[in-house]
């Protein structure tokens, strides 16, 4: 494995387990030093005594997404300790799926606070810094949900989906300063996220999915350490769908 992102600081949201715990590890493999940010610390402390040669490189750190002070205070304290900030991954995720007619308030306004809203208060923290480096990565992990809408995910679907309308606007307006900011939007993948669907259901989907079967987080997280590494320097504002084919 290249070291490619050696010398360079990443903040990873939800990085206590699934989609997160995969980037963090495929972010330190390739060099980084990496704020693994969740709310449960000691899960993420559990994974990473586990992660060998690159658990050094690894530092878990207890973050709410949606405490805005307290987005703002972990990117200052990662300037402040390590200096800089090269690159940021929103991928703090939550599902309250519901149907339409009995969807509560709260059940909407949480996803979207989750999902949408932090990702929102962390690009803009962040920003600052970047723009003064002139240079950044910027990685939102949307869904195919935000692309094709999926029944009982009003609230989720929004989110996402509004997440890859702010991917597309912060992408325009930092490009100049050497910034690029993209979205992967995973389909299916083995996370506690999917563990809650009904066994029946998952038999089903894996029958519409062209490769037949669900990712693995390792599938999703290749993708994004390619995107903050050097050889996607010219790409930004794009949308990566890392779903076996689902959605075509
Ligand atoms: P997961 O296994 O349920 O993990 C979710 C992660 O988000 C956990 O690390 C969780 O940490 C963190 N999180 C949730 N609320 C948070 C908060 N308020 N503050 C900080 N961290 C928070 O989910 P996953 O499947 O890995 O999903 C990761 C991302 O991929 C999400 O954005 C999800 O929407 C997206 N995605 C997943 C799939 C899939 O099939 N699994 C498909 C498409 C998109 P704590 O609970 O410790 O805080």
């Amino acid at each position: 494995m290249s070291m490619s992102l050696e010398q360079q600081v990443a903040i990873v949201t939800g990085g206590s387990r699934g989609i997160g715990q995969a980037i963090c590890l495929s972010l330190a493999r390739a060099g980084a030093t990496v704020i693994a940010a969740a709310r449960g610390l000691e899960r993420t402390q559990a994974w990473v005594r586990e992660a060998g040669e690159c658990a050094a490189r690894i530092i878990p750190t207890a973050l709410d997404v949606t405490d805005r002070a307290a987005v703002n205070q972990l990117v200052e304290d990662t300037v402040e300790r390590h200096g800089r900030i090269d690159i940021i991954v929103n991928n703090a995720g939550i599902t309250r799926d519901g149907l339409l007619m009995s969807m509560e308030d709260e059940q909407f306004d949480q996803v979207l606070d989750t999902n949408l809203r932090a990702a929102f208060s962390m690009m803009r923290a962040v920003s600052r810094h970047m723009v003064r480096a002139r240079r950044g990565r910027i990685i939102n992990i949307a869904s195919v949900s935000g692309l094709m809408g999926n029944p009982g995910q009003a609230n989720y679907s929004a989110a996402k989906a509004g997440l890859i309308g702010m991917t597309k606007s912060v992408a325009k307006e930092l490009g100049k300063r050497n910034i690029t900011c993209n979205a992967v939007a995973p389909g299916f993948i083995e996370t506690d996220m999917t563990g809650e669907l009904p066994e029946k259901l998952k038999e089903q989907v894996k029958t519409i999915i062209p490769l037949q079967r669900f990712g693995t987080p390792a599938e999703v997280a290749s993708l994004v350490a390619f995107l903050a590494g050097p050889d996607a320097a010219y790409i930004t504002g794009q949308v990566f769908v890392v779903d076996g084919g689902l959605h075509m």
